[in-house]
């Protein structure tokens, strides 16, 4: 079957509305002009999408994009119109497009590092697999630009609802995969520093890998109740005894096989060192300000045989599709996470909302 030069679907000039950028704390709601269709593109049509923890790091200029760009990464929609060159899509298919968004054909996406992909398109630049809301416009709009269309578009499973599959896209691809990298082995024990959305995530991860003691490490009531909903077998509360002693006490003086730090400071790395066992692994999830220190004690003077590994969210059309199957068979149920909806023109007030943790958010769901 051929298709006609310049792809199929309605060819649309105009505007919609999306989430820009501006600087410091301002994210408006604008009118912008519609993203054109490459051959190796397709459109979608965002039925669904959320606002991410790194987000509210572009909100607050913590991590640099341009002026003028349209943020957000994680999308569920409907695709609008093909490039000539992708094959096997119907206009009208769901999809889900991952946070990362691999060429599959690099020097990085054959060399087994697909999140850190670095096509042409972009010219090299850090983390290049991460495009979309980044170095491209993202997806907090009405239509987005996917790339390499073809690597990155899973057909969503007819039984399966846009909010059963938004939160796959990056938080449980990036937090399961801290579990998947640390090679998290049956029997083994997992302590997870943190239990924010990426967290709670990377708690489902250690027990989908089958750890038989997973420890979940946070502060916040409401989010140590979701850590045992996400497979956490004990929750600790720092604020009421100290992790680590705690961590120690419960794996027989030991420390645990597999630490996951899911925060981002110098304070959880440092746990996680020192709650691991000698020739444990640290998984690390968190981006992090400033500089990041190792204790030399915990790290056993640098003999412990500590491994220390961090982890981009995966990314493309395949990984989606595998944790679409986590959903469809129910091993993985992420529901009780998205605790606030929006539509996409009360997009401030979400920012707002998220970026101050308030109400006892954890994920907001928005909808164009
Ligand atoms: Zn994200
Ligand atoms: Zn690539």
């Amino acid at each position: 079957m051929s298709r006609p030069i310049g792809g199929t679907g309605p060819e649309r000039s105009g505007t919609m509305r999306a989430a820009v950028f501006h600087g410091r704390e301002k994210i408006t709601l604008d009118e912008c002009p519609l993203p054109e269709c490459g051959p190796n593109d397709a459109i979608v049509k965002v039925t669904l999408t959320t606002i991410c923890g790194t987000d509210v790091h572009i909100w607050r200029e913590e991590y640099p994009v341009a002026p003028g760009r349209i943020v957000g990464h994680e999308p569920v929609g409907v695709i609008e119109r093909l490039g000539a060159a992708v094959t096997g899509y119907e206009i009208g298919d769901r999809v889900l497009v991952g946070a990362i968004t691999p060429c599959g054909s690099c020097f990085y996406c054959q060399s087994h590092s697909e999140s850190q992909c670095s096509a042409h398109e972009d010219s090299w630049q850090m983390i290049g697999g991460w495009r979309l809301g980044n170095s491209i416009d993202g997806v907090q709009a009405e239509y987005f630009r996917v790339p390499y269309a073809q690597a990155n578009m899973a057909k969503i499973p007819d039984e399966l609802s846009d909010e059963q599959c938004v939160l796959l896209a990056d938080i449980a691809s990036t937090g399961i995969s801290a579990a998947e990298r640390a090679q998290v082995e049956i029997g083994q024990t997992v302590a997870v520093f943190a239990q924010g959305p990426i967290g709670l995530c990377a708690t489902a991860g250690a027990r989908l890998m089958g750890a038989s003691l997973v420890i979940g490490i946070d502060s916040i009531e409401g989010r140590l109740s979701l850590s045992r909903e996400m497979g956490a077998d004990v929750v600790i509360d720092y604020t009421d005894q100290d992790p680590v002693a705690a961590v120690k006490r419960l794996t027989g003086g030991k420390g645990v096989d597999v630490a996951i730090e899911a925060l981002g400071t110098q304070q959880t790395f440092q746990s996680c060192i020192e709650a691991t066992r000698p020739g444990g692994t640290v998984s690390s999830l968190g981006v992090y300000g400033g500089k990041l220190e190792i204790p030399v004690e915990p790290f056993v003077y640098g003999i412990g045989d500590k491994n220390i590994l961090t982890t981009l969210c995966p990314g493309g059309k395949e990984r989606m599709r595998r944790l679409m199957e986590l959903v469809r068979h129910g091993r993985l149920d992420l529901s009780s996470m998205i605790t606030h909806r929006f539509d996409l023109d009360s997009i401030e007030d979400a920012y707002e909302l998220f970026s101050s943790q308030r109400d006892g958010v954890v994920k907001v769901a928005i909808t164009p």
